[in-house]
């Protein structure tokens, strides 16, 4: 059997008649795209509301008793437009009709989750009688357990259930149930995990993510003009630059396709002809230096001053253990002889803060502690970097030129990153700083 391609279609590719048709054009332009994931609806416009936040805002009213009419006439116009404009037959309206009953006299019944992943369910119908597909259900396909880990089984039952390499498949994304059998959603965006499972299940050639960007930029264009597309970039690199700020891809759904060494190629719906982005193995030989930069802002440092504190055992641990007992988690902790910095996210940091500090200063009896808020964090990610010989001078005197005070520094053993804290009012101004060194 030759490998197929699992393609998965975001919001903005399914929002409307139009790009339903560019997605029948896309599917049947490769006859090795059988295995078809959609989201819901997303906007037309900026005006308006992803079909998904609508139904939360449904579950809400219709839980407080409050009626439902506003968001719920927005979704059944959506849906039944495009079944009309398309003109299929798919039984929506029935379906609509027996899910406002339920919402207006057993709400009670209706969970959010099985309420919001309506979204994608009515999305998939519709979507495979249009290809004239084959639509499977994800509630009994993808089952995990409580920490949404894929069971086996389960993998092995997605491999019978798609098994015919004639058919092309629709299954909706962003949901599963768990071994109790209660139907249950990913977190947002959580249809690329759908289909990075689907993906890791059938052995998938590739596993196609299209959505309304033709692959990623080496930085954030709202900061670089013109930023360099990346054609290829690791699973290792998109972890670090999504967790610095780079949004792409769920990052959940890398570990499936990594795990079978399955490249990822992020596409355009409106441009389908460009080759957009390939995440994949760490290459061998990287040709640059830098792969991309990404960086995020909000966020505060709370700077611990002792002396003698490289004698006292436990110290890191003791301060690490008063955020947990806070359930918060932190980002960074550069330290000195006598000092220790943590870095963490200041919103919820702020909620927290008096405690913390007070617990701090009665558990460590510190000489000093203080609190830096308003930084900026930036990494600057490529396997190029590793064993090469003048990258962090190229980073740092770039930043100097531009009278940028670097407050922290951290670079990882697998010299896969250099990451840097600086003042927010810096933070486009280092990108573009860093980006010139590196890339222009
Ligand atoms: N519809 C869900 C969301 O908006 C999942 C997805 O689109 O991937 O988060």
């Amino acid at each position: 059997m030759s490998k197929r391609v699992v393609c998965k279609f975001g919001g903005s590719s399914v929002a409307d008649t139009e790009q339903f048709k560019k997605i029948k054009n896309i599917i049947n332009s490769d006859s090795k795209r059988k295995i078809i994931v959609v989201s819901a609806p997303g906007k037309r416009n900026s005006k308006e509301t992803k079909l998904t936040d609508l139904f939360y805002s449904t579950y809400d009213l219709a839980t407080k008793g409050v009626d439902i009419s506003g968001p719920w006439s927005l979704i059944c116009e959506r849906y039944l437009e495009i079944t009309k404009e398309l003109g299929l037959k798919t039984e929506i309206n029935g379906d609509l009709l027996k899910l406002e009953k339920q919402l207006r006299e057993t709400p009670d019944e209706v969970t959010s989750d099985y309420l919001v992943s309506r979204g994608e369910f009515l999305c998939a119908r519709i979507m495979a009688e249009y290809l004239e597909a084959e639509f499977v259900d994800s509630y009994p396909l993808i089952k995990f357990d409580s920490r949404y880990r894929v069971l086996d089984q389960s993998y092995q039952d997605i491999r019978e259930s798609l098994s015919d390499d004639s058919k092309i498949y629709v299954v909706p994304g962003f949901y599963g149930s768990d071994t109790k059998g209660n139907l249950k959603t990913f977190t947002r965006g959580g249809s690329d995990i759908t289909g990075a499972i689907l993906a890791k299940a059938c052995d998938a050639e590739v596993y196609e993510n299209w959505t309304d960007v033709s692959g990623l930029l080496m930085a954030d264009p709202r900061i670089v003009d013109n930023a360099r597309p990346m054609a290829y970039v690791s699973y290792r690199e998109i972890r670090e630059l999504s967790y610095s700020g780079a949004s792409v891809l769920h990052d959940e759904a890398i570990a499936p396709c990594r795990d079978k060494d399955i490249k990822i190629n992020i596409r355009n719906t409106n441009f389908p002809e460009d080759s957009g982005t390939m995440i994949g193995p760490e290459p061998e030989g990287a040709k640059q230096v830098i792969t991309g930069i990404a960086g995020r802002t909000a966020f505060s440092m709370i700077h611990i001053e002792k002396s003698m504190m490289n004698k006292e055992r436990g110290f890191g641990r003791k301060v690490l253990g008063i955020l947990e007992n806070h359930n918060l988690s932190y980002e960074h902790s550069p330290t000195g002889i006598d000092s220790m910095s943590i870095v963490l996210d200041s919103k919820s940091f702020a909620d927290v803060e008096d405690d913390v500090l007070e617990d701090i200063r009665l558990e460590m009896n510190p000489d000093s502690i203080k609190v830096i808020d308003n930084l900026a964090l930036i990494a600057t990610v490529g396997h190029g970097m590793a064993h090469k010989v003048g990258v962090a001078a190229k980073l740092f005197g770039a930043l100097a030129e531009e009278k940028i005070n670097v407050r922290v520094i951290d670079q990882g053993s697998s010299e896969l990153n250099i990451i840097i804290g600086i003042d927010e009012n810096d933070y486009e101004k280092s990108i573009k700083a860093i980006y010139k060194a590196f890339v222009d």
